[in-house]
């Protein structure tokens, strides 16, 4: 059975008495025991979101981490600082970072390296732009953001990886993939991973859906047999809208 999971990615929103009180919000709501949440606050909020969720089943990830524990790359955050407040989630790869800060695919092979061997588990995520999907390169795009930073680890590694597919056109747009580009590129995605590795494998790992989802949505993606959950942007930053999404899955 794959995990289902519903991740909400706060990016740089919310300041520490929001950050508070959407936890406490979430906080008091019993989901259903069959979906994993996760929220990934700012940087500055992790402790207190680690502290606030220690004996509480939502989990916390960073949005970002360096590959290296220590040293003078002024601004960053490391594994071993992350483990010290008691993260040990992270998401690599988002399409924001890819686009702002320059991140590669050999900077992410570099972090998942680091990641794994600290012994995080990873929402790795990838996605193709509009460009890309017009010209039919899509498929092909996918496999090369998959091949270098993935494709290279040892399938025990692959215990801690969740993939996130998100077309760059449907993040932040309003524009959602439709129901059947979802399931067709889950679909490719897992054949993917049959092709490196094996069926039992391609059949464990949790595929997410991001881009522009909302209560409205959710359901019909989150029905297609290769989605297992989401990851929520805008909507993960509105506490009743959040908790449909979760519930809608
Ligand atoms: C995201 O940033 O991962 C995302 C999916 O954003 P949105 O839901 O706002 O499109």
């Amino acid at each position: 059975m794959r995990q289902k999971i519903i991740a909400g990615n706060w990016k740089m929103n919310n300041d520490k008495e929001e950050t508070k009180s959407l936890i406490n919000s979430l906080k008091s709501i019993s989901f259903s025991k069959d979906v994993k949440v996760m929220i990934a606050p700012s940087y500055i909020h992790l402790s207190d979101a680690a502290e606030m969720l220690k004996d509480h089943k939502i989990d916390v990830l960073a949005q970002n981490m360096h590959f290296l524990n220590n040293g003078a790359y002024t601004g960053e955050i490391s594994p071993q600082m992350l483990k010290s407040i008691g993260i040990s989630k992270v998401i690599l790869g988002h399409s924001e970072r890819r686009i702002y800060y320059n991140e590669t695919e050999n900077s992410l092979k570099q972090k998942i390296k680091a990641a794994i061997e600290s012994n995080f588990e990873i929402i790795f995520c990838f996605g193709e732009q509009l460009s890309d999907r017009k010209k039919g390169k899509h498929f092909d795009l996918i496999k090369n953001q998959l091949k270098i930073p993935l494709f290279h680890l040892e399938s025990n590694s692959w215990k801690r990886i969740i993939l996130a597919y998100e077309p760059v056109w449907a993040i932040g747009t309003g524009e959602t993939a439709t129901p059947n580009q979802v399931q067709e590129m889950h679909s490719f995605i897992r054949g993917l991973i049959k092709q490196n590795y094996n069926d039992d494998l391609a059949n464990s790992i949790s595929i997410l859906y991001g881009g522009s989802v909302k209560s409205k949505n959710s359901k019909e993606i989150f029905s297609q047999d290769d989605v297992d959950g989401g990851l929520i942007g805008g909507a993960s930053l509105d506490f009743s809208e959040f908790v449909k999404i979760i519930e809608s899955i």
